[in-house]
């Protein structure tokens, strides 16, 4: 099994401005940076798959096992443990999104076997966290959550049975997921090789990619999960640092409606309309990627201190700017009015040029007359 990036996906590619080092601080041993593009060895596999749950944008994946596949054929089975003795190569591969819409989809309780993992890792850090936090968000809204096979009493002799059969027919996953259900990627296996990682070229097929909005396959589950889900009497509103996957926002008044953001915006969390008069924003998109942070210069987005786990059962659009926009008397092209003349920033940004260079000329002259009056030349 190979690990495999889509590098349209990935952020970094979108902007050199992105600090996105989610990649690489879950697989340290494995993801490095090669020209600000994450990178890694090419016989790299189950072993960095911690990435593949923790991007963002699920630029990675691992060849031979999709998380999507496995998803629903999971709720098809009768098995309700997912262990990487039995039915996944890792339990990193899934993301907090996963676990969440994997434990609000089924009926019965589901176990992770985390026994085979060495407690003091990295990985079982990872694990433990997206669990943790998995059943944290599960806790503002639903009885339902997941639990580890140390929480649980050792399986019963039927259990036992049931997981050995279904251990040796693998029957859930079947012979054809095995084989091949990995999702349509973008496959790099030409890359340049270069002290044995992979270098990613940004082509032009790759830079039309970069330019698409996509909604990664997790949040598209969780989504749907969620509108079949009970809606809680009470909505709880979560700290903004206890929730890693999504973000809800405002913009101060610093924005110089740059544009920037709401066109960079992986999944078009961020939005416009025709004449750039507005920010939308649609929390249920937003994947708390933090491109938009990175690349705005006045620093005029935030982070907002709570998220409402209303947003998740009552999704709204919200505004979080709105702009007059004007033609420019000089050039004609629309722009920000922020008052006084109406001229576009380029346009006064010439203007000033000119009169500045008016204003040297004038000086030159000046200086050049009292030189010949004084007889200097
Ligand atoms: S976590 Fe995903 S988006 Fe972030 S740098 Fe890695 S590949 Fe790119
Ligand atoms: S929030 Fe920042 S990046 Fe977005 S339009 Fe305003 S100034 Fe530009
Ligand atoms: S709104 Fe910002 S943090 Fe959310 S997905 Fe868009 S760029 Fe990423």
């Amino acid at each position: 099994m190979s690990l495999h990036l889509e590098i349209a996906s990935c952020i970094r590619a979108k902007s050199k401005f992105s600090n996105c080092t989610k990649c690489l601080d879950a697989c340290p041993d494995s993801i490095t940076l090669v020209d600000n593009l994450p990178s890694f060895a090419n016989n790299t596999g189950v072993e960095a798959a911690a990435c593949v749950g923790a991007c963002p944008t699920e630029a990675f994946s691992l060849s031979d096992f999709s998380t999507t596949e496995f998803f629903f054929t999971f709720l098809d089975s009768k098995v309700r443990l997912i262990s990487p003795k039995l039915n996944v190569p890792c339990l990193s591969v899934f993301s907090v999104e996963h676990l969440m819409a994997l434990a609000l989809s089924c009926d019965d309780e589901i176990t992770l076997d985390i026994s085979s993992y060495d407690e003091a890792s990295i990985l079982y850090e990872q694990i433990e966290a997206r669990i943790e936090e998995a059943n944290f968000v599960l806790s503002a809204f639903s009885v339902k959550r997941l639990v580890t096979n140390s929480d649980k009493e050792p399986l019963s002799k039927d259990e036992k049975k049931e997981e050995a059969e279904v251990t040796s027919r693998r029957s859930f996953l079947g012979n054809a997921s095995l084989k091949g259900v990995i999702k349509h990627k973008m496959t790099f296996d030409e890359a340049v090789e270069a002290d044995e990682l992979k270098r990613f070229d940004l082509d032009r097929a790759t830079i039309a990619k970069i330019r698409e909005t996509n909604v990664p396959d997790k949040r598209k589950i969780l989504f749907t999960i969620l509108k079949q889900a009970n809606v809680p009497n009470a909505f709880e509103i979560l700290a903004e640092e206890d929730i890693t996957f999504i973000s809800q926002k405002f913009v101060d008044e610093s924005c110089t409606n740059c544009q920037i953001c709401y066109r960079i915006c992986p999944t078009g969390a961020l939005s416009s309309d025709t004449k750039f008069s507005i920010i939308h924003f649609d929390a249920m998109l937003c994947l708390k990627c933090r491109l938009c942070h990175d690349v705005c210069e006045p620093e005029a987005i935030h982070l907002q201190p709570g998220f409402e786990i209303k947003e998740f059962f009552e999704p709204t659009q919200r505004t979080l700017a709105t702009f007059t926009i004007k033609r420019c008397n000089e050039c004609g092209n629309n722009f920000t009015y922020t008052g006084g003349e109406q001229a576009c920033p380029r346009c006064l940004e010439e203007e000033e040029e000119a009169m500045f260079l008016h204003e040297n000329a004038k000086k030159m002259k000046a200086l050049l007359e009292s030189d010949k009056e004084d007889g200097n030349i």
